[in-house]
């Protein structure tokens, strides 16, 4: 039947599902694709596409055609993001690869059709992103995380040359189902990870996947050994440090400008049983963050002599500690601010964890005496719990949980992210946290903590500040517009970040944008600063028609006849 298929003229196609479905094993196709014809589905919608799209899409060939919608559900729903920020047209068509044949046969389709303006092409993960970055307005979406997939996914595997095990992923696994099945498999787990674990592995490797390990092991994309990338110009390329190594740096932190990656290779660990959670407060910053940089500075100590993770946040108001995450503080012990943050109101915890097993757990409570005895937090702030492995990897999901409970979670999140170098952090905390953020309650935690640059592979696509240390500092808040507290509207959030980004800017604190928003060509050069040419040339050579990725708005399809549109105005 597809060879049957193939042969006909494409607008003419029609599947025998039932056979499709023996000819190749376990592959289900959805039903709306059981009997198409792509002429009438394309005339059938109410808003004529352009040239761009409608050439794209007569020319993927059919087993690529099944795969795709033009169904106003999903074309909507890929318009939408975690943000609820953007409200950009949406796509006009959603593929789910089944393969990367499939996201390559899309991009060499679009790369080849020349329409005034080709259609764009972005990758979608789990849309996680806050200001529609994983969009194709009118173009095809393509959604990783919604594959067909006809086979049972590798576990992981050991590699003398690599010195250790690793497991090859679809880059559109979410995390968790990455640390599901790697534990399963032996009691392994990637060693760096993000907070939340709903998110794809090639949407946080497109920016850079940080946590609270990133100041030992890097971020996620420093633990990557090899990927599959689909190019703009729609091959498919196996990339390495060793192998097409532009490509493979230009992808890590790439925003997914330079291609669509389908696979990567990621480095596995033994995993521990069991965490012990401790968090302790500050009153006064230098001493908070002179602990933390303290404690990241013992990155290569033995695992006695160290933590695993070191994170840590402010508290402007009692309400972010004792909800958002309250289920580790206990309600017999409400933390009050007011009797521990002295005149000036914000206190600033810190939040480490070690990891333990069976061999360890004897000594494990020495190991943490003597390392809270170097850290100089406010006396009886001691919170200590003890959880799986997993339960505190999988943490912020028990949050989203509650807020999903409470209809807090679809609302929009205007969130700000910044990388802060440590040499300007106390300034920051000055102008910010007890400047512009003031007494106002806050709707979302507020993270901080440092990381080593020198964990970062600089030939990444990933901008950091140029100093040794650098902080994050997340403002991940969310606009509650039916609280009746102006200070919980979206128009005041924004207004609020955009102040902290002119204050970053008047004072001089070379802050850099994660999970970066910039609307103009000069903003996005100051962006990247001396790395801007180097991302302009990787651009041209892995996607030279500029159909990848432009939801980021750094740049948008060109005509193939012009050379000269590069960028938006
Ligand atoms: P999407 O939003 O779908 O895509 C993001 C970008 O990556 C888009 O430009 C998209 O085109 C591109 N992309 C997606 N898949 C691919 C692919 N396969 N190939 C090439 N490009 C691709 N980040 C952290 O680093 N640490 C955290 O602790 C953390 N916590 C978070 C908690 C929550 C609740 C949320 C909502 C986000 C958090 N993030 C964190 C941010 C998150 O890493 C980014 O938003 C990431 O982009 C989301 O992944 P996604 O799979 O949803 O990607």
């Amino acid at each position: 039947m597809l060879s049957k298929a193939r042969s006909l003229p494409c607008f003419q196609l029609v599947f025998d599902v039932a056979t499709f479905e023996s000819s190749i094993g376990s592959v289900k196709l959805d039903r709306r694709f059981e009997s198409r014809n792509i002429e009438n589905e394309l005339e059938a919608r109410k808003a004529p596409l352009d040239r761009g799209p409608t050439d794209l899409l007569l020319h993927v060939g059919a087993d690529t055609w099944a795969r795709l919608s033009l169904d106003p559900a999903d074309t909507r729903a890929a318009a939408a993001d975690f943000g609820r920020l953007s409200s950009r047209p949406e796509p006009a068509a959603v593929l789910r690869p089944g393969s990367a044949a499939d996201v390559a046969r899309l991009l060499r389709s679009a790369f080849d059709s020349a329409p005034a303006r080709p259609a764009p092409v972005s990758a979608r993960g789990h849309g996680h992103s806050a200001h529609g970055q994983a969009l194709a307005p009118g173009g095809v979406v393509v959604d990783m995380a919604h594959r067909s997939a006809s086979t049972a996914p590798p576990g992981p595997a050991f590699d003398p040359g690599l010195g250790g095990h690793y497991v090859d992923v679809w880059a559109g696994e979410l995390w968790v189902d990455v640390l599901n099945r790697t534990l399963e498999h032996g009691g392994l787990a990637p060693k760096s990870w993000t907070d939340y674990l709903y998110l794809s592995v090639g949407g946080t490797l497109s920016n850079a996947g940080i946590s609270g390990q990133a100041f030992r092991h890097g971020p996620q994309i420093s633990n990557v050994y090899d990927l599959d990338v689909v190019t703009g110009k729609g091959e498919i390329v196996t990339c390495s440090e060793k192998q097409n190594a532009e490509l493979f740096h230009a992808v890590l932190g790439g925003l997914g400008q330079f291609g669509i990656i389908t696979r990567a290779r990621i480095a596995l660990e033994r995993a521990p049983k069991r965490v012990r959670w401790i968090r302790v407060l500050y009153s006064n910053f230098t001493a908070f963050t002179s602990d933390q940089e303290h404690l990241i500075s013992l990155h290569a100590a033995d695992a006695s002599g160290r933590f695993d993770y070191v994170e840590g946040f402010v508290i402007v108001d009692e309400g972010l500690i004792n909800n958002w995450r309250s289920s580790f503080f206990s309600p017999r012990n409400p933390v009050k601010i007011t009797s521990l943050a002295g005149g000036n109101g914000v206190l600033y915890c810190l939040e480490v964890t070690k990891n333990y097993d069976e061999s360890t757990a004897g000594s494990v409570d020495q190991e943490v005496e003597a390392l809270l005895k170097q850290l100089e937090f406010v006396p009886g702030t001691v919170f200590t719990t003890d959880v799986p492995y997993v339960d505190f990897l999988d943490r912020v999901h028990k949050a989203e949980l509650k807020l999903r409970a409470k209809g807090l979670w679809d609302v929009p999140h205007p969130w700000l992210n910044l990388f802060v170098p440590a040499s300007r952090i106390a300034d920051f905390d000055r102008g910010v946290f007890r400047g512009i953020l003031g007494a106002n309650k806050t709707s979302g935690p507020i993270l901080i903590y440092p990381m080593n640059k020198h964990k970062w592979d600089e030939r990444s696509s990933a901008v950091t500040p140029d100093e040794d240390v650098f902080y994050l500092v997340a403002f991940l808040r969310s606009a509650l517009p039916d609280s009746g507290e102006p200070t919980q509207s979206l128009e005041h959030l924004t207004r609020q970040n955009q102040q902290i980004l002119d204050f970053c800017d008047e004072s001089g604190i070379g802050a850099k944008q994660y999970l970066p928003h910039h609307k103009t060509r000069a903003e996005w050069a100051r962006h990247f600063g001396s790395q801007w040419e180097t991302f302009l040339r990787r651009k041209s050579e892995f996607d030279p028609k500029f159909i990848l990725g432009s939801g980021q708005g750094i740049f948008q399809p060109v005509p193939s006849t012009s050379s000269s549109h590069l960028f938006p105005s």
